[in-house]
């Protein structure tokens, strides 16, 4: 990709709002047609040209270790999944999930980074390589890439239980720190060559410093730097990912084809005025930070309209009025502006009338203005050929889908940079995650593991 999310160096910017929950209410939409279809493959499947009839993940092996994987790290109390980056819970998944691989006769092994691998298939060719994650934010649900990498690890049973011939290896990879303790994307990062040594210089809101936490679960962290993986040995990366959004659950669709990764910019915003008494203070002489915040928010929606397309996103999630006080002008406000958008243009487009926006509103109310760049991300496209085999799969299998974006951010955006990238959403329960709440249907999750199955099969399976 482009441009990286820079990250300053003690601190972490808030959650991306794309992977936070959203509420609105359950829809009632009806069902896609139970999977009936998928058991007893249609007469097209059969016909159709290499594919492997009757191929399919045993979705009771499934549902069971996503199950048995959801109670390591839960906390009894809330019900929530706690594993995040480099805890024991953390390492304890490592280990589970390298033990599930070897019980399959799959070798597995954990890279400098502890993302946490397992090969398919002997030859050097360039793999086709599943990928995921088990870390979780804290007080998680049991989905959010821990059934990327259940899926993937199931798909590699499957293959390896009907000994198909595969041309080309196929590999799970468990990335860690995905969900950001130490920023976010950690073991991507590495396997893609994105790190320097001070990225493990990282310090977590807990006060957790990278390298130390590294070395506390046993690891060297300097090995990060090796993790990563030589250009061309990778033929494609496969995810598979909850949506976390409501779009597949409206439409009664079981299966998302990911078309573009958002990309994003997210600013600090210091409006600077004069705090005065709240009583003697007359209206006109007043420098108020805060109505200057307020009037930036409202013309949100219309620089959106102007200067966006409808996939933009703004949103100002976290503000502070100084001093604070109720009796008192407000003399100063900072607040985060976190910006979205498929489209690269679009998003400097956004960039430039925002930041216009702001400059004016500082000066009609006669306050200065501070702007620190704490993120930006390049939108990333995924692969136009896999977007075209995930969906000629889902038609065969009589799996109800449509092509939608990701508004959140996935190892899949890293990798892309280094090979031909594609995603699978499936739906999200009233659009929920990262809490315990979230959900998906088990004949979705079923629909989703199959076509991530033919893809990968299809793909393993071309000459090398
Ligand atoms: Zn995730």
């Amino acid at each position: 990709m482009a441009t990286r999310e820079r990250r300053p160096a003690t601190r972490r910017p808030p959650r991306p709002p794309g992977r936070a929950c959203s509420s609105f209410r359950a829809v009632t939409t009806p069902r896609h047609p139970p999977l009936a279809a998928l058991r007893e493959p249609p007469p097209e499947v059969r016909r159709a040209a290499g594919r492997l009839a009757g191929l399919r993940v045993d979705m009771q092996r499934l549902k069971r270790d996503v199950l048995e994987l959801a109670e390591i790290g839960r906390n009894p109390a809330d019900r929530g999944i706690y594993r995040m980056a480099f805890t024991d819970a953390d390492m304890e998944a490592k280990r589970w999930l390298a033990d599930r691989l070897e019980a399959a006769g799959i070798p597995a092994w954990m890279d400098g980074a502890g993302s946490v691998h397992g090969r398919l298939g002997a030859d050097e060719a360039p793999g086709v390589l599943i990928g995921s994650h088990t870390d979780t934010v804290p007080r998680a649900g049991m989905l959010d890439g821990a059934l990327g990498v259940l899926a993937g690890l199931e798909c590699m049973r499957a293959l390896g239980e009907r000994g198909i011939a595969l041309e080309r290896p196929v590999e799970l990879i468990s990335f860690s720190d995905e969900e950001g303790r130490f920023g976010g994307m950690f073991g991507s990062e590495a396997f893609c060559g994105l790190i320097t040594p001070e990225s493990l210089h990282f310090t977590a809101l807990d006060g957790a410093v990278l390298h130390e936490e590294m070395r506390r679960c046993g690891l060297d962290p300097l090995l990060a730097l090796d993790a990563r993986r030589p250009p061309g040995t990778i033929d494609c990366y496969l995810e598979l990912h909850i949506e976390q959004g409501p779009v597949l659950e409206r439409a009664g669709d079981a299966v998302g084809v990911v078309e573009h990764i958002t990309g994003l910019f997210k600013w600090l915003v210091r409006f600077h005025g004069e705090a005065d008494h709240a009583g003697t203070t007359p209206m006109e002489l007043r420098r108020d930070a805060f109505l200057g915040l307020a009037e930036f928010a409202n013309e949100i929606p219309r620089l959106l309209e102007e200067n966006g397309t409808e996939r933009s996103r703004a949103t100002i999630g976290k503000t502070q009025i100084m001093p604070g006080a109720p009796n008192t002008v407000p003399g100063e406000v900072e607040f985060s502006l976190d910006v979205r958008d498929v489209s690269q243009e679009s998003l400097t487009e956004l960039a430039d009338a925002l930041r216009k926006a702001l400059a004016a509103i500082a000066r009609r109310r006669r306050l200065t203005m501070d702007l620190e760049f704490q993120a930006e991300v390049a939108p990333v496209p995924c692969d136009a050929g896999l977007i075209g085999l995930l969906e000629d799969v889902a038609r065969e299998l009589g799996v109800r889908h449509r092509r939608l974006p990701s508004g959140a951010n996935h190892d899949a955006q890293l990798v892309a940079g280094i090979a031909p990238a594609a995603m699978i959403f499936v739906p999200s329960r009233d659009g929920k995650s990262h809490s315990p709440r979230e959900w998906t249907d088990w004949p979705d999750i079923e629909a989703g593991a199959n076509v991530l199955l033919h893809a990968v099969a299809e793909r393993a399976r071309r000459p090398a």
